[in-house]
């Protein structure tokens, strides 16, 4: 018997979060408290396995508001601050793996990190005040961690190598994309028998790095997963307004700490 995979959301926003600093727009300046969105971030637990997919600024605040007891392994999906400015908290789930938290991303995405972390690897520094990782690259070949099978998803998204991640057991599958600016062909074909598909969708105006929903809409579409998502929506969107919009295309608009089980 598999072990039912849970997922949270612990982030939906777009790269400044909602509300925006100094934005006085109707989003913005909204009492439903859906339209407020921290970064974009995903935990998934599966039997005793805890992941999580970026460590945008808001992480420390995400990880005791959803109360993620510990940490296996972290995923990055790439280097854009709003991905991983939050990095240096994972210490106290670090400090539990004596050989170091394994981080996981494709390998230019990690050279970044390396620069942008500078102290996270030099010589010197106390175990106990900074992280203590180590980085582990992807190529596109599947990683096995407990009973999660993880696939690298390479997609576009301006100059720098993004990866999405299909994550899945023997009975359930589940794919999240939070930034990218289309879809190849050879990662649409790796997105079938879906569970869950997440997916970005900025805003309806045009980007020249991120879905927009309409376009969104389409892929979510073709995909045709089970449960269909959006997240790294920025204030443009209003909760219930986009909700209204994607009901007839059968999508969900989730919130921070939306949650979901397969089972
Ligand atoms: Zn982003
Ligand atoms: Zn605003
Ligand atoms: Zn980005």
């Amino acid at each position: 018997m598999t072990s039912p995979l849970h997922y949270t959301l612990l982030g939906t926003g777009g790269s400044h979060g909602t509300p925006s600093i100094g934005c006085d727009c109707p989003v913005c300046t909204s009492p439903n408290p859906k339209n407020y969105r921290r970064r974009c971030s995903l935990h998934i637990h599966c039997a005793d396995t805890h992941l999580i997919i970026d460590t945008p600024p808001d992480f420390r605040e995400q990880v005791l508001t959803f109360g993620i007891p510990r940490l296996d392994a972290l995923l990055l999906t790439h280097a854009h601050a709003d991905h991983i400015m939050g990095f240096d908290d994972v210490r106290r789930f670090s400090h539990a793996h004596p050989t170091g938290l394994p981080v996981y991303s494709n390998p230019d995405t990690l050279q970044q990190m390396q620069k942008k972390f500078d102290y996270v690897l030099q010589p010197g520094y106390d175990r106990y005040a900074t992280p203590n990782i180590q980085f582990i690259p992807l190529q596109t070949e599947p990683l096995q961690l407990g009973p999660l099978t993880i696939t690298p998803l390479p997609v576009p998204h301006g100059p720098s190598p993004t990866f999405g991640y299909r994550i899945e057991t023997p009975h359930h599958a589940l794919a999240y994309i939070p930034d990218c600016q289309a879809i190849p062909p050879q990662t649409l074909n790796m997105l079938d028998n879906l569970d869950v598909m997440i997916l970005n969708a900025l805003r309806s105006q045009p980007h020249p790095t991120h879905l927009t929903t309409e376009q969104s809409i389409d892929y979510l579409h073709r995909i045709n997963a089970t449960t269909s998502l959006v997240t790294h929506l920025n204030h443009d969107n209003d909760h219930d307004t986009l909700q209204a919009q994607l009901q007839p295309h059968r999508i969900t608009v989730p919130w921070d700490g939306f949650t979901g089980t397969l089972t």
